[in-house]
């Protein structure tokens, strides 16, 4: 799908694009957005259609509520109108203009897409400036979505007719569209791969994914895959205590985006190698440490003063990471989930896959900034391997845990990956995890939970939730809550019994981050995906993600 920023209403005898297209459907729409007052969006750019649409919504008792459609479709046989105005409207209703979030902005995206896709080889909607950036990117982003199919898997596909979308907008909002673009491009990538049933989409799978992606953009991404000898080696056992289940290997995928020294405009980055180029670079070296031997936050930063005079592009390039759980299928293992609506499990991989399709949209956007994308792979399955309740692994950074539960398996994964990653020592890590049913209970599918020690990435991740839509909800992390973890035999067990599962969970991960590191844990168990007849993966969070990514080139 093509989307693009017009200053033109369109006409079919002088858009190009209609005549290469003319053997099939060549017919254009002007999609015309009409609120609950019956106010039309940028009416004065429409004065050649002014009559038309008024007669429209007399005749059709047309009211502007939200996702309302009328269609004048100008057939070839009223000559005199469409002689004068040869192409189809759409009328669609926005509702309140001030109540345009966007849970409201993807339905109208949604009914605009559904209402031409099979009709007409291009729209044109008429935005003039009725929406501020947020709310066009919002927009435009869902259009883009909208026209998302995961269809591979159906011996007939569907097919649609619309291959181009244009919005008449200010020239400003252009760098806004472009960005849009790798969003939905990134995203697009984090739907297919959480599509993928679990009989295709296995651990090797995702680090395959990852492999290519290196592929891809050589330049800018390294990838490298650890398996399950590397990490035994490094004392991970609560990751491999998930994956010995399965026949299939777990993986460890670290994707090293190097965006800070290839598209600065500080010459002073590339002088040198950076801290943040350093420590990743030195990856092999580092890989027999435990993180308790390596520099933390605060110690790196120290570092970084001494070695190079511009403080400011320094602390700018030590990395962030982002941590995705990727159990690419989750039977709850020996403490085996019930049987209805199991087969959504495959999509335990969401945070892996965000990740992954983050990795993606920030190389096409070439975001001058580093960061580094782990993918904490493994499918977690009884046999008479698995790990049983009440088995007692260390993990990486020498901590004990019971395994109570052996469906709490996401914190397992991730608590070794924490302690892995902050060998980078990054300036912040974010993870992100299918991680509890009792955060669907706390905030349903509309907010993903966001937990975190540190109130500058809080804030950070809250405005870019703000701004995207792709809305999270700080939740606490009261120390009081840390005992519900407490085990008899072991330095802690991987349940918190009943109540505030979502934060036990958090709570458990905190554990293996270290003093002073700036961390935040994004539950998405409610948001990755939808069920039932729309089963199919969101790509959430990726466009928060890009956001909080992109927010962070304007820091002061
Ligand atoms: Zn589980």
């Amino acid at each position: 799908m093509n989307i693009k920023l017009s200053q033109h209403l369109p006409k079919t005898h002088t858009q190009k694009i209609l005549k290469k297209e003319a053997k099939s459907k060549d017919e254009s729409c002007l999609v015309v957005l009409v609120d609950d007052k019956q106010n039309v969006f940028a009416k004065s750019a429409l004065t050649e259609y002014a009559d038309r649409i008024e007669q429209l919504i007399e005749v059709s008792h047309f009211k502007g509520k939200a996702c309302e459609t009328v269609a004048d479709y100008a057939l070839a046989g009223d000559k005199k109108t469409t002689k004068q105005n040869p192409v189809q409207l759409l009328l669609v209703g926005v509702g309140s203009v001030d109540k345009l979030s966007e849970a409201v902005l993807q339905k109208i995206a949604k009914t605009i897409y559904n209402s031409t896709q099979k009709r007409v080889a291009s729209i044109t909607v008429d935005l003039g400036d009725a929406l501020e950036e947020n709310q066009f990117s919002q927009f435009a982003l869902n259009l883009l979505a909208a026209s998302y199919r995961f269809d591979k898997y159906k011996s007939e596909q569907t097919t649609s007719v619309l291959t181009d979308i244009y919005m008449i907008a200010d020239e400003s909002l252009q760098p806004a569209l472009d960005f849009v673009q790798s969003v939905f491009v990134g995203q697009s990538l984090t739907r297919d791969v959480a599509n993928e049933p679990g009989n295709i989409c296995f651990p090797a799978y995702m680090a395959e994914q990852a492999q290519a992606l290196g592929k891809a953009y050589p330049d800018l991404l390294k990838v490298t895959v650890l398996g399950e000898d590397e990490m035994s080696a490094l004392g991970m056992e609560c990751f491999l205590a998930v994956a010995k289940g399965s026949t299939k290997e777990g993986k460890l995928v670290l994707m090293e985006y190097q965006g800070k020294s290839k598209f600065s405009a500080h010459t002073g980055a590339t002088k040198e190698a950076t801290s943040a180029a350093k420590v990743s670079g030195g990856l092999k070296a580092l890989a027999d440490k435990l993180p308790t031997n390596l520099p933390t936050k605060k110690t790196a930063k120290n570092t970084v003063k001494e070695n190079v005079d511009n403080t400011q592009t320094s602390n700018d390039d030590a990395p962030i990471v982002l941590v995705g759980k990727g159990i690419t299928f989750d039977s709850g293992g020996i403490s085996i989930k019930p049987g209805a609506a199991m087969d959504e499990m495959k999509f335990d991989m969401g945070g892996a896959a965000a990740v992954l399709g983050t990795m993606k949209a920030l190389c096409e956007a070439r975001l001058p900034i580093n960061v580094v994308g782990a993918l904490a792979c493994a499918e977690n399955m009884p046999s008479g391997d698995a790990t049983r309740p009440g088995d007692i692994v260390k993990a990486m950074n020498g901590k004990s845990v019971e395994i109570l539960n052996t469906d709490a398996e996401g914190r397992l994964v991730l608590a070794d990956t924490l302690c892995y990653v902050q060998r980078y020592a990054p300036s912040a890590i974010i993870d992100v995890a299918t991680l509890t049913g009792a955060c669907v209970v706390a905030l349903g599918h509309v907010r993903s939970a966001v937990f975190s020690n540190d109130e500058d990435v809080l804030f950070a991740l809250e405005n870019a939730s703000d701004q995207t839509g792709d809305l999270i909800w700080h939740m606490p992390m009261d120390d009081a809550y840390q005992s519900q973890l407490d085990s008899p035999i072991a330095d802690m067990q991987n349940i918190g019994g009943k109540g505030a599962g979502a934060v036990t969970a958090a709570c458990f991960l905190s554990r293996f981050v270290e003093e002073g590191q700036a961390w935040a844990h994004l539950d998405i168990a409610g948001t990755a995906w939808n069920s039932g007849a729309e089963k199919a993966a969101t790509g959430r969070p990726v466009p928060l993600f890009m956001q909080y990514l992109k927010n962070r080139l304007n820091r002061a």
